[in-house]
């Protein structure tokens, strides 16, 4: 059977480099690098070094101002609950309806701890509505903005550093969190230029290529943000715990291979086009979540109206190709995705929605071979679909309104 792995947003295949980089730290080099002897000086350069790597990913950066975590979400926790520690006078947050639940589940959480937050919608293209973002900064009384750089489900990207620096201007102290966790290694990632007015960014090393059980958080030097983790004196008592000296050297490698094939992306961007343009041609009653969005260049959410996207993910899977859906499985009922509902996708075209996402290791076999097999996935799922009148070939004229 084949074996198409384009579902690169959820995680992304370890490279065999950094395989290679993070083995002697698993095998011979295990030494914990707090120890005092010889052997351990081995595994803590390893981490100087790793943090250099980073650092100059992210434009150049000063070392002290990134914390190497267990992952995004540790990272996202650690941002949002240490800034809320640090600055208990203020208590209210701006976040968006469509983040990670990383992010959407803490900031909930700290609304049932007294926190007053907005989650600021978007429109049917994903994109955020910034004169109501500006309405709701409250200057003296907001603590941090969180929003998310790019989306995970459709790929749309926020214009982080406009929003950033419009906080700023609003008042100083407010902080400006983004979860970079779709972007780090995609995108150039200037956090002394472009993004200067960044207080906190996170990402996690599985999404560019090293493994599970590494993260970061980018602190900027000055910004108010109390430790998560507290113990030992690892991380300068940013974040304790024994350091992950292996995932840090494999994460220092996977930022390297990402700085050197950012011209790749284009390339990925051709591969994604072309999938969209063959399936949009092939297949009546389609449309891509995000369409007119700035959209991360890896990444295709489409919608195939009148089908159940778990139910085109389980025949893609039949024939060896790993995606997902936008939607997920609560309590029993498939309910569509919380960031397709925020857009206001119709329900019969928002669970008939998947995401195709792709990396630099994706071939245009990979993506002719999708493009080859759903249109006749979709057409056997039409032909059994209570919104589908058989003998017509189309949408049942007494159906739900469905209007795109
Ligand atoms: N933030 C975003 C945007 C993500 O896509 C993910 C993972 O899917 C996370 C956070 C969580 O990252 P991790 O799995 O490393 O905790």
């Amino acid at each position: 059977m084949k074996n198409v792995y384009v579902d690169n947003n959820a995680t992304t295949a370890v490279a065999p480099e950094v395989v290679e980089a993070m083995m002697p730290y698993l095998t011979t080099a295990f030494h914990n690098p707090s120890s005092m002897y010889e052997r351990s000086r081995g595994p803590s350069d390893a981490i100087v070094a790793a943090r250099a790597t980073v650092a100059s990913m992210l434009g150049g950066v000063a070392d002290p101002e990134l914390i190497f975590t267990s992952c995004g979400t540790e990272s996202n926790n650690a941002a949002l609950r240490g800034a809320a520690r640090a600055n208990p006078g203020r208590k209210h947050i701006i976040t968006t309806a469509v983040e990670h639940p990383a992010v959407l589940e803490v900031c909930k959480a700290m609304a049932r701890d007294g926190y007053e937050v907005d989650f600021l919608p978007v429109d049917d293209q994903g994109r955020i509505d910034v004169p109501a973002y500006v309405r709701a900064l409250r200057p003296g009384s907001t603590l941090i903005v969180s929003i998310m750089h790019a989306n995970n489900e459709t790929g749309v990207v926020f214009p982080v550093a406009d929003l950033a620096r419009i906080a700023k201007e609003t008042d100083p102290a407010i902080l400006f969190h983004t979860d970079a966790t779709q972007t780090a290694g995609k995108l150039l990632l200037d956090l002394t230029a472009e993004y200067q007015h960044v207080d906190l960014m996170t990402f996690s090393g599985h999404k560019l290529h090293a493994p599970k059980g590494v993260g970061v958080l980018f602190q900027r030097k000055g910004s108010r943000v109390a430790p998560y983790l507290i113990g030992g004196h690892q991380e300068r008592g940013l974040r304790a715990g024994t350091e992950n000296v292996a995932g840090i050297v494999a994460l220092g490698k996977a930022c390297e291979l990402a700085v050197a094939a950012y011209d790749d992306e284009a390339r990925v961007q051709a591969l994604r086009d072309r999938l969209e343009r063959q399936l949009l041609e092939a297949i009546p009653y389609t449309h891509v979540n995000g369409a007119d969005a700035e959209r991360l260049p890896n990444t295709l959410n489409v919608a195939f109206h009148f089908v159940e996207g778990e139910s085109i993910l389980f025949e893609l899977d039949r024939l060896g190709i790993c995606a997902s859906s936008g939607s997920a499985c609560t309590s029993g009922s498939l309910e569509p995705s919380h960031v397709l509902m925020a857009m206001k996708i119709p329900f019969t075209a928002a669970h008939g929605s998947i995401r195709i996402s792709l990396s630099r290791y994706n071939t245009q076999a990979d993506v002719d071979y999708v493009a080859q097999e759903l249109p006749g996935i979709i057409a056997r799922l039409r032909r059994i679909s209570p919104y589908w009148d058989q003998a017509k070939n189309e949408p049942r004229a007494d159906g739900p309104a469905d209007n795109h």
